[in-house]
């Protein structure tokens, strides 16, 4: 898992992808975006590993906050399409192929570039992005959304289990019986509750 433990956003989903849709949560009953300005972006794509700490610097002060807002608003949107694109997806339902126009839009703006390295005798090839523009932090975003579509078993996108959490993952477990976001959050919590309900003789 490449998100940083101590993260204050969820890096459960299984897949980046669905890491970057469970930016969205319902918090004691509410829904609540983790994402709620330029920086909380840029925080969420750190922590995801596709901004090193040098560049999350320099993109603080880049733009101006117009710029930011216009980019938080196409962030928002994009999320908002991906995230309705990807539930349809276990239900072998038509996608809608404005999602997928959206998904290549953006990756047509190619901001990677191969760069060379040598380590000791050795050479390297890695891929760097260029933020030369507000709307190429999409990109990466838009990378993972094409990883999901291309090689991810669609029959493992789960829901939550908790009928109160709207976190997606991908289950990646030996017999697919995964059950929860993540059991500390959720798996926990639905057991007490079964138990309480048990042992009221509810059940
Ligand atoms: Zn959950």
């Amino acid at each position: 898992m490449k998100g940083k433990k101590s993260s204050r956003f969820l890096f459960v989903g299984g897949h980046p992808c669905l890491d970057f849709l469970n930016t969205q949560i319902v918090d004691e009953g509410k829904p609540k975006d983790l994402l709620t300005n330029y920086g909380d972006f840029l925080d969420w794509l750190s922590d995801a590993g596709v901004l090193n700490s040098h560049q999350s610097d320099e993109l603080q002060k880049k733009w101006g906050k117009k710029e930011e807002e216009t980019l938080m608003r196409s962030v928002k949107h994009f999320r908002s399409q991906l995230r309705s694109f990807v539930k349809r997806l276990p239900k072998k339902e038509s996608a809608s192929s404005e999602v997928l126009d959206e998904i290549n839009r953006i990756l047509e703006q190619r901001t990677r570039y191969l760069k060379v390295l040598q380590q000791a005798r050795k050479f390297q090839q890695i891929w760097f992005h260029k933020y030369e523009r507000p709307a190429h932090l999409l990109v990466p975003i838009a990378e993972m959304a094409s990883d999901l579509l291309c090689n991810v078993d669609f029959h493992q996108l789960k829901q939550c289990g908790n009928p109160n959490c709207i976190l997606q993952f991908y289950d990646t477990s030996k017999n697919h019986s995964r059950r929860w976001c993540s059991m500390n959050v959720c798996g926990n919590r639905m057991k007490a509750a079964l138990h309480y309900r048990r042992s009221r003789g509810n059940n």
